[in-house]
């Protein structure tokens, strides 16, 4: 199907799903792991075996993963949620595809479309040791098995508020071009990297024909208010339940702003 196509099907399917879907969890993570490296950089490690028992208890309660192209595909089920993993890193495949399989639950991926960046390199003036990103076969053997959706994360993993717009604009679309060029079918949503946005780029994400613009800790707490500014929730390397059911609880958006007017540097992510 045409990315307008599925925009108008899809625009539909939501409306018509979006009064049970206000309060959507959409999950964040980035790298799954067998052991969290001493002295890592931000929590961006999640461990397999947290992973694991993570799902288990989702399953327990009923969740439903789900996708974006789900949503615009048909009506959502009755407690839907969506796992996104940024960037693209090759532990996806080796310790989260597993999970996927195991527990018959999806996720969504972000990945960069320059195949030829090998490692998170954007992180290395950070100190970050560098972590090797997704293969194509790897990339293509995960979207064939349907439990996997992958989704654009800019070319290079830029900071796109801090470009020129010809350049911004060449991060975006040219990414959507590469991804659907590789996986042979429309790519629906965009994680803006580091969560990095502003109103240029949210409307630079919408002409490129994305329909999902996907933020981290902020955005409006309902689901559908601004499709192109989607809120996330990013759990901690240790999280349970009681992490899980406090943020994607009602009160934690309006905890985070709290937060934010008094300490403003919180909410600054470096994904
Ligand atoms: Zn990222």
């Amino acid at each position: 199907m045409s990315n307008g196509a599925l925009a108008i099907q899809g625009n539909e399917i939501l409306r018509a799903s979006l009064p049970g879907l206000k309060r959507l969890p959409i999950l964040m993570f980035h790298r799954v792991v067998e052991e969290i490296p001493p002295g890592s950089l931000y929590d961006i490690h999640f461990t397999r075996q947290n992973l694991d028992k993570l799902l288990f208890f989702l399953e327990g309660k009923g969740y439903e993963t789900v996708t974006f192209e789900d949503l615009l595909a048909r009506p959502a089920p009755p407690k839907p949620i969506v796992l996104t993993f940024d960037d693209g890193y090759e532990d996806n495949y080796l310790h989260l595809f597993p999970l996927l399989k195991k527990h018959g639950m999806k996720a969504v991926i972000y990945l960069l479309g320059d195949r030829a960046v090998p490692s998170n390199r954007w992180d290395a003036d950070k100190g970050a040791s560098p972590a090797p990103l997704l293969h194509q076969n790897q990339i293509l053997e995960m979207a064939r098995s349907g439990l996997v959706e992958f989704g654009g994360h800019s070319m290079s993993h830029s900071n796109l508020v801090k470009l020129e717009e010809p350049a911004m604009k060449r991060e975006i679309v040219d990414c959507k071009k590469s991804l659907e060029g590789l996986l042979g079918k429309p790519v629906v949503s965009f994680a803006y990297p580091y969560g990095f946005f502003n109103e240029t780029v949210k409307r630079t994400v919408a002409e490129a024909g994305y329909l999902f613009g996907i933020a981290v800790e902020w955005g409006p707490d309902h689901f559908g208010r601004d499709f192109m500014e989607t809120r996330r929730v990013c759990l901690s390397p240790d999280a349970g339940p009681m992490e899980f059911f406090w943020k994607t609880s009602r009160l934690y958006p309006a905890f985070r702003r709290l937060l934010r007017r008094f300490s403003p540097r919180i909410g600054q992510w470096s994904y």
